[in-house]
Order: C-alpha cells, then sequence, then structure tokens
C-alpha cells in the first residue's frame, strides 16, 4: 500500500457517534455531526447520518456542497459565518447557517429569494471566549431585523466556546444562552426550534449534573472522531481513539550522533530546540513532514521517540524498534495533525470498514 497513508475506521467513527447520540439524547440534547476535520468525507458523512445524528455541520461551504452532491441526505448546517460574497452558494447549498452580522443576513435573504427558497439562521451569541457572536446587549436588535426579512427564517440561537481563548462552557454561561432563548421568545412571540450549547467542549457540561435549561442540541467533530474530550483531551469512556492511523514510511536508518554540530543558526523552522545528548543513537527518518501533518500532533508507537521535523522529513530515535528502509510505522494523530493530514494531497486515505458495516 502507498504510503503516507491515512487508515480510517469508519466502524469506529460510527460507534463513536452513536454512543454521543445516545447519552446525549438522555439529556434531551441532539448531536449535530461536524465534518470539517474530514474536508466533509461523503462516506464518514453517512456513518455519521446512520448512527442517528440530527443533520451535519461543516464550516466550508465547498464540504457540504460535495456531501450533497454525494447525495449525502441530511440536514446541512454551515457553522461559520458565510462570507458576504459566497452568499449564493450557501443559500443553494447549506439549509441553515451561523450568522453573527445583519449585512450578511440580509444578502442572504435576497439569495433565497432569488432562488425561491427561504433559508434558516442560528443567530451566535458572544458568551465570553472571544471568537464569532453578537453581544449580549445586541441580540434583540438582530433578531427584530432578521425577523422583517422577507426569505430567512429564525430557527434559534447558538454560542461557541473554548476555540479561541479556551473558555469553558459552565453552567453559569449556557444558563445566560438559555435565558436569551427564552427572552427572544417572550418578546418576540416566536418558538425557536434550536438552542446549539457547543462543541465537543461542551460535553462534561451537558453530562453533567446541572440542568441542561433551553439546549437542546450539540456540534460534535472532535469527541466523534478521535474520542476525546478538547478541555484536557481525555479519552471519553467508551470511545475509540484509534479510529485515525496515519501510517508512513522509513527513508534512512543510521546510527548518528544524538547532537548536531557546526555553527548553529535557525533551521527551516525557526530556532531549533537542542536535544539532549544521549550519546549515538539509531536515526530514523521517516517521509512525511510539516507540509502532510503537524509533527507535534504524533504519537508514535512504544518504543519511537519523535526529535524533528522539516517540510517532507520527519526525524525520530527508531530506539530498539530496529525499522529498516521500506518499513512503515503508524502514528496516532490529535486534532491538529488530523486537519492538516486530511488535507494533505501527498497523504492517501484508506477506508476500513469493520465488521457488520457495508
Ligand atoms: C469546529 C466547530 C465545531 C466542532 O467542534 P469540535 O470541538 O470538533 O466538536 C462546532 N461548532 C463550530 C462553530 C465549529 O467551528
Amino acid at each position: 500500500m502507498s504510503a503516507p497513508r491515512l487508515e480510517i475506521d469508519i466502524e469506529k467513527i460510527r460507534h463513536n457517534a452513536k454512543t454521543l447520540v445516545e447519552r446525549l439524547a438522555a439529556r434531551g440534547i441532539s448531536v449535530t455531526g461536524v465534518t470539517k476535520a474530514t474536508l466533509g468525507s461523503p462516506e464518514i458523512a453517512r456513518a455519521l447520518v446512520r448512527s442517528g445524528v440530527a443533520g451535519l455541520a461543516d464550516s466550508r461551504i465547498e464540504n457540504l456542497e460535495g456531501m450533497r452532491l454525494a447525495g449525502v441526505l441530511a440536514t446541512m448546517t454551515l457553522i461559520r459565518a458565510p462570507m458576504l460574497s459566497q452568499a449564493k452558494r450557501v443559500v443553494a447549498y447549506a439549509d441553515v447557517s451561523f450568522n453573527t452580522e445583519i449585512a450578511t443576513i440580509r444578502e442572504l435573504s435576497d439569495q433565497a429569494g432569488a432562488i425561491g427558497k427561504r433559508h434558516r439562521i442560528v443567530l451566535m451569541v458572544e458568551l465570553g471566549d472571544l471568537r464569532e457572536g453578537i453581544l449580549p446587549a445586541d441580540l434583540q436588535g438582530v433578531v427584530e431585523k432578521t425577523l422583517g426579512l422577507p426569505n430567512v427564517v429564525l430557527e434559534g440561537l447558538g454560542a461557541n466556546l473554548a476555540c479561541r481563548s479556551g473558555v469553558t462552557p459552565s453552567a453559569e454561561n449556557m444558563a445566560l444562552l438559555s435565558s436569551l432563548a427564552n427572552g427572544t421568545e417572550e418578546t418576540f412571540g416566536i418558538q425557536l426550534n434550536r438552542v446549539s450549547g457547543g462543541t465537543s467542549a461542551n460535553l462534561q457540561w451537558a453530562l453533567g449534573p446541572h440542568s441542561t435549561g433551553r439546549i437542546d442540541d450539540l456540534r460534535l467533530g472532535e469527541a466523534i472522531l478521535l474520542g476525546r474530550e478538547p478541555l484536557a483531551r481525555q479519552p471519553i469512556e467508551g470511545l475509540h481513539t484509534d479510529a485515525f492511523t496515519l501510517y508512513a514510511e522509513v527513508i534512512e536508518a543510521k546510527s548518528k550522533p544524538s547532537l548536531p554540530w557546526g555553527n548553529l543558526a535557525q533551521s527551516a523552522f525557526g530556532t531549533p530546540v537542542l536535544p539532549l545528548d544521549r550519546g549515538t543513537i539509531l536515526q530514523g527518518i521517516f517521509a512525511i513532514g510539516r507540509q502532510d501533518t503537524d509533527p507535534a500532533g504524533l504519537t508514535p508507537s512504544a518504543g519511537i521517540e519523535l526529535l524533528g521535523s522539516s517540510s517532507d522529513h520527519l526525524i525520530a530515535d527508531l530506539g530498539a524498534t530496529r525499522l529498516p528502509v521500506g518499513a512503515e510505522a503508524g502514528f496516532q494523530l490529535n486534532y491538529s495533525a488530523l486537519l492538516r493530514t486530511m488535507n494533505s494531497t501527498f497523504v492517501t486515505k484508506t477506508l476500513l470498514y469493520g465488521v457488520g458495516v457495508a
């Protein structure tokens, strides 16, 4: 098989999604499956749909469009605020989009009208992480303007935490989102279909002791794909953490000193951290690099230690593993490594289907 190669176990992803769908259903919360880390892979999207997610979401309209054209049947939500310049494409391929700017919502309404559609809007509220969101004090004004537009429907409210600043979802900020939903309904005499509380980072809160209030949806990517919660990156009980494995091939394996020699300046990627002197090591080079993955987000198997990387080389202490030239080693990936690996055209993606899945 060709290397580098990302092996993707569809059955493990389906199991993770189904487990989370069931756990959250017991709390009155549906799961929207987030596909952006897999570039909207239709096969993975179908596995999510089979597992019982309420819909699919992606931050790129290109990925939603790809899934639609591949025949994936699901409610499609664009979870990054649309570019004004892409409004036409957004109403064509997304049923719902997350928004914070009335100028964009106006354009979505115009474009939806032009093709005889009604586009659904979730208004994102800023709860402190300082990424996207309307400040709570400004929310009712944006709701009023949105309700005044002819070809958009206010689907609900949403919030996003723990992405830019690491602000954690809490009983307090989730209760604020609930009360904003209640207040919006009372003020305008409307019903909101969806209050989307957040991401995989909300799982501890959602499965914890306090009331989930009005929150009835979470958008899950990392927890489904990697089986970990993103606040402390701990494995989630009962989920697979190894649905993805990256394989790379050894192109050089030689005994070398662990310390460089000569005068030192910057390397290709800034000032390198000098390695510890551990005498002579069996140094291996894998044919993969920063173009293909985030080396800092790779975990090798036992006995191999990663030492450095450049655009196209990953350097390791092979220890006693004795991997010869031409051998492959497998690596587990964190979210950052997964994102970049999925985006590398040099990495073959191989889908594996476990027992019992067609
Ligand atoms: C990426 C993203 C998600 C999914 O986050 P995970 O941590 O992967 O679960 C949810 N909502 C928004 C707005 C996102 O951008």
